[in-house]
């Protein structure tokens, strides 16, 4: 039997599926991750497909692949995870060290990239969608791009990482080095701080908060305005760069639902309006990723399939 053993190495939590050949569930998990220490965490993803294998009463000579997705730069052929600050990660053979220790094919790759998959895979699975870019807003901005069917990472496997593409010259540092990136504005951080400014006397705020407030305080519609832009203008070069089927929006930030989606749909309604050139390019879909969806789990169940010397009984 065919089992491949999907993990989504989170900020907060590990996530992990193992299906069968067909892709039907077998087991599901979830531990916390283990911040700071890369010793810990690698245990904890061990331990995690050890109890996946537990409850589907398999072992790991039942297993045929294991694809994990981390939050980092990933060189995807040597399974070595670079830059991931989130999980201390650096120059981490993640890929390897698990390889050899389960004697199984392990595929690694960037958590978003892999989202791309799962979406890509898992939401149109008709072929109704061939080219699909992946947005994801949560504590960082990237997004993930399918094009023609494949995962395409470029030269450095940094291929989507629009959140660090300038949009206010002069605004906020960036992590990255850079002054206000897409990321320091329409990130989960962000809009912690957008939220902070309007409602000064609140102590943890979220970016529901903020969508919430923006209906009687203009300082909090002001900011969901810049977000709602900021998005619109994301899905923009997507759509301008790779001239896609579908756009994807995913992460904790579309998690407001409505209150954040509607916005940009009127945003890129309007830009449309006055531009007959629009007008032709926003043939394109946007559609939500369903919140109890994990598409990096999906994605790298997928990739770590495509990988086996011989997919058999491979299906979409
Ligand atoms: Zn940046």
């Amino acid at each position: 039997m065919t089992t491949i053993l999907g993990v989504d190495i989170g900020g907060t939590k590990i996530a992990g599926l193992l299906v069968d050949g067909h892709h039907r569930p077998l087991a599901q998990a979830t531990l916390p991750t283990p911040s700071t220490d890369p010793v810990a965490l690698y245990r904890a993803v061990v331990a995690l497909i050890g109890d996946m294998l537990a409850r589907a009463n398999l072992t790991l000579a039942d297993l045929t692949a294991v694809g994990v997705g981390v939050p980092g730069q990933v060189n995807s052929a040597s399974g070595t995870v670079t830059n991931a600050v989130n999980l201390n990660l650096d120059h981490y053979p993640l890929g390897s060290t698990l390889a050899a220790e389960l004697s199984v094919p392990v595929i690694v790759e960037n958590d978003v990239r892999a989202a791309a998959v799962g979406a890509y895979q898992r939401l149109f699975p008709t072929g109704a969608a061939r080219s699909v870019a992946y947005l994801n807003l949560g504590t960082g901005v990237a997004a993930g791009v399918v094009l023609n069917g494949q995962l395409y990472r470029g030269r450095r496997g940094m291929a989507g990482e629009i959140g660090h593409m300038v949009v206010d010259p002069d605004g906020e540092w960036c992590n990255c080095g850079q002054r206000g990136c897409l990321e320091t504005v329409i990130a989960g951080p962000a809009m912690a701080r957008h939220a902070q400014a309007a409602l000064p006397e609140s102590d943890v705020l979220s970016p529901a908060d903020l969508y919430r407030t923006a209906a009687t305080d203009s300082g909090a519609a002001a900011a969901v305005a810049r977000v709602t832009q900021g998005v619109a203008l994301a899905v923009q070069w997507l759509l301008m760069t790779y001239d896609i089927d579908q756009i994807v929006l995913g992460g904790g930030v579309t998690r407001v639902g409505a209150p954040f989606i509607q916005p940009v749909l009127a945003y890129l309604d309007a830009m449309r309006e006055t531009s007959p050139l629009l007008q032709t390019l926003y043939s394109a879909d946007l559609v939500v990723l369903p919140a109890d969806f994990n598409a990096g789990v999906w994605g790298v169940i997928h990739l770590a399939r495509e990988a086996m010397p011989t997919p058999t009984n491979f299906q979409r």
